[in-house]
């Protein structure tokens, strides 16, 4: 007798690197591997677990959100890691943690900021529970000003939506490194790559729509 194939959450997460970031153009195969790699499920709410690997946002606590899979690769291939032989990432909003269980699958030494105190102990859970912490130093605070004793980093990735780009986070971010943000309005943002070239100049390039909960905080909405 054939038997149904078993619809673990190993095959989930294959079928979403494939249909939803490999065939969508997302290339770095170390963001591919990580996707592979990163247990998604034990970053969501028990509640929604059977729907970690849809191709869509869910709701972590505190009306915040994890965001969709594709918007986490996207964001990641934009740090533009692969070729650096240091590195280390400065996340604003550790919201559920996986974005930075992500970055420390690949290797990546991880600061994230998180304002929310509840949300900074779900993210430390979720990253103890898959076996992440030890590469990801959770904070409580303002993720607008940084993280000044541990700066310069080597990429610095906001997961909250930004009015403009926070002055703090372009001091503390490497000569060469970016910065990936998603930047507008409340309703809507692009997600822009900040290159810094110099002490004194960066190149902002233009990418995709997205739609992310806001930044709060000195530099947010
Ligand atoms: N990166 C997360 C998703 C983050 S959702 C993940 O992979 O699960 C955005 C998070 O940013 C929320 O948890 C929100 O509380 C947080 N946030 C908003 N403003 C902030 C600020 N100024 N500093 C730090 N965190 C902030």
């Amino acid at each position: 007798m054939i038997k149904p194939a078993k619809d673990t959450f190993e095959n989930q997460r294959r079928l979403m690197v494939d249909a939803q970031l490999r065939t969508r153009g997302i290339r770095d195969e170390a963001v591919l591997q990580a996707f592979q790699a990163v247990p998604r499920e034990l970053f969501v709410p028990c509640t929604h677990q059977e729907l970690a690997y849809e191709d869509q946002p869910l709701p972590t606590k505190c009306g915040q959100t994890i965001s969709q899979p594709y918007i986490v690769a996207v964001m990641t291939e934009l740090l533009e890691l692969s070729d650096r032989t240091e590195r280390k990432i400065l996340e604003v909003g550790a919201g559920a943690g996986y974005q930075a269980a992500i970055l420390a699958e690949m290797g990546c030494r991880v600061i994230s900021i998180e304002r929310l105190p509840e949300l900074a102990r779900f993210a430390t859970d979720n990253l103890i529970c898959s076996g992440y912490a030890e590469w990801v130093s959770v904070y409580t605070g303002d993720g607008c000003l940084g993280c000044k004793h541990e700066a310069p980093f080597d990429g610095i990735i906001v997961t909250a939506a930004a009015p403009e780009i926070p002055p703090a986070l372009i001091e503390q971010l490497k000569i060469g490194a970016k910065l990936v943000i998603p930047c507008g309005t409340q309703a809507i943002q692009e997600l822009q790559q900040v290159e810094k070239i110099s002490a004194q100049e960066i190149r902002v390039h233009h990418g995709i729509g997205c739609r992310f909960v806001p930044l709060i905080g000195a530099d947010g909405f």
